[in-house]
């Protein structure tokens, strides 16, 4: 049996619920780990540095690209944010599914580097729901705001090259289906070639023994 971890690209439109998806995944099901991105973006109020993100200056965001730190790499709404690598492979290696949540240049990144990177693209149920939660949410000015609205509506163009949409309507509901989803590519038949071939061949052993 193949026993590396799944790699499982989140992304979604800002607001969509991602965070909320991710930390009650965790909390719901013990078995994934997080990867914690590197950002030059300023901490929100509540978040540490170690925790949601690595913060960082972009000379030092640009010394982990040129000392190839990093899987990918994408600029987002005038900041930098990338995934250190070596967690990431550290985690697979040692069979634990992996969920990296990044935006959709890296998303495609990823895939193009990793085939067998499952993408799931998070949704609100509406337009005007995304608007909702951005502004509750109360973490960005109107102007962030408005120009995060403008970037879901360039994203909406990508999410075909998505392998799967999950609509974050009843969070709970959402979680699960993540949850089913990535269970199930464990059954993908790419991922197990190796359970094949050993089956493929000790049938042909039985049948040389008849
Ligand atoms: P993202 O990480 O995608 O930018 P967040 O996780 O910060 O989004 O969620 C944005 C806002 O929407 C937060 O205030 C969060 O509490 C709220 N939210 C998330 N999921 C749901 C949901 N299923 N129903 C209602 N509100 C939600
Ligand atoms: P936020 O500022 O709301 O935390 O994140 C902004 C966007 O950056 C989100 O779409 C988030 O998924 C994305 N993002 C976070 N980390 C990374 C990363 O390591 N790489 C890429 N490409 N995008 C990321």
């Amino acid at each position: 049996m193949n026993k590396k971890g799944i790699l499982v690209v989140v992304s979604g439109f800002s607001g969509a619920g991602k965070g909320t998806l991710m930390k009650r995944l965790v909390e719901k099901y013990d078995k994934y780990a997080l990867s914690i991105s590197a950002t030059t973006r300023q901490p929100r109020t509540g978040e540490e540095h170690g925790r949601e993100y690595f913060f960082m200056n972009t000379q030092a965001f640009e010394q982990l690209i040129d000392q190839d730190e990093l899987i990918e790499y994408a600029k987002y709404v005038d900041n930098y944010y990338g995934t250190p690598k070596a967690y990431v492979e550290e985690q697979l290696n040692a069979g634990r599914d992996v969920i990296l949540e990044i935006e959709i240049q890296g998303a495609l990144k990823v895939k193009a580097k990793l085939p067998e990177t499952v993408l799931l693209f998070i949704t609100p149920p509406s337009a005007e729901e995304l608007e909702k939660r951005l502004v509750g949410r109360g973490t960005e000015t109107m102007e962030v705001i408005k120009s995060r609205l403008r970037r879901a509506n360039e994203e909406a163009e990508g999410i075909t090259g998505y392998d799967y949409v999950l609509i974050n309507d009843d969070l709970e509901e959402c979680v699960d289906e993540m949850h089913g989803i990535i269970q199930g590519e464990h059954c993908a038949t790419v991922r197990n070639s190796d359970f094949i071939e050993k089956i493929s061949n000790e049938l042909k052993g039985i049948m040389k023994g008849e």
